[in-house]
């Protein structure tokens, strides 16, 4: 079966969101999926956790309500957490929300093009890989979208993956990187077929919508492209969508 689910979009929740949750909704029927997940943004910097506490009760009443009036899809609740490995307490808070899903990313862009550099990012990577409490690992190699990143070291890389499936945690294959110059996906299918090899089978797939046209994108092409155990998470837990095959 298709994999016919976005799990990474971000609506007028998000500081950078600019779609309203129908609208999206309208959106994913008209593509004929079955599932959505919204994953507000949690950045610190651009919100402190007690407003996102207060937007979250004010999003989690409007998806219920859209739940009801929508009972053809399902609509699921996400946060897309900045950094979580700087802030366990924030992350503490967050397993207490009736989310559905939590992604673990890192927004930060190099500083230069130098394998420290790269080292340094994919090093926060598996910090936050290690602390776990989260459920995905979003858009991993998003350094991408400004920077090579071809020097990574593979013992790095390989640790962290080796992390991610003894912390069960799944890998976000990202679509959005189909819009940044043409690359190929976040991770890149380099990195993809190393996660494989090392008995890596848990994805998630999600486009990184922050606009309408962008709901889905990419995601049919990279659902065709790979072989894993593609799902997404409901009330924290993993749902294989590729079993119904
Ligand atoms: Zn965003
Ligand atoms: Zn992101």
């Amino acid at each position: 079966m298709a994999y016919l689910a976005d799990t990474h979009m971000h609506s007028i929740y998000s500081y950078d969101g600019q779609m309203c949750l129908e609208d999206m909704i309208k959106r994913g029927i008209s593509l004929g999926l079955l599932y959505m997940t919204f994953t507000e943004h949690l950045e610190f910097g651009q919100i402190t956790l007690k407003q996102f506490l207060n937007r979250f009760q004010v999003y989690s009443d409007e998806v219920d309500c859209l739940q009801e009036k929508y009972p053809s899809i399902t609509l699921l609740k996400g946060v897309e957490f900045t950094n979580p490995e700087k802030y366990p307490k924030e992350l503490e808070r967050l397993q207490k929300l009736p989310l559905d899903y939590i992604i673990g990313s890192n927004h930060e862009t190099l500083k230069e093009q130098s394998e420290k550099e790269v080292s340094t990012y994919y090093k926060k990577i598996l910090t936050m890989v290690k602390q776990g409490g989260i459920d995905s690992l979003g858009h991993m190699d998003y350094v991408r979208r400004k920077f090579d990143d071809s020097c990574i070291e593979v013992d790095l890389l390989k640790e962290i993956f080796s992390c991610l499936i003894r912390q069960d945690i799944a890998l976000e294959i990202n679509s959005s990187a189909q819009r940044r110059k043409g690359l190929d996906s976040f991770p890149s299918s380099e990195k993809l077929v190393i996660y494989k090899e090392m008995g890596g089978s848990k994805v998630t797939l999600g486009s990184d919508a922050h606009r309408l046209q962008e709901i889905y994108d990419g995601i049919p092409v990279i659902d065709e492209r790979y072989d894993f155990q593609k799902g997404l998470y409901l009330k924290r837990n993993f749902v294989s969508l590729s079993d119904k095959d």
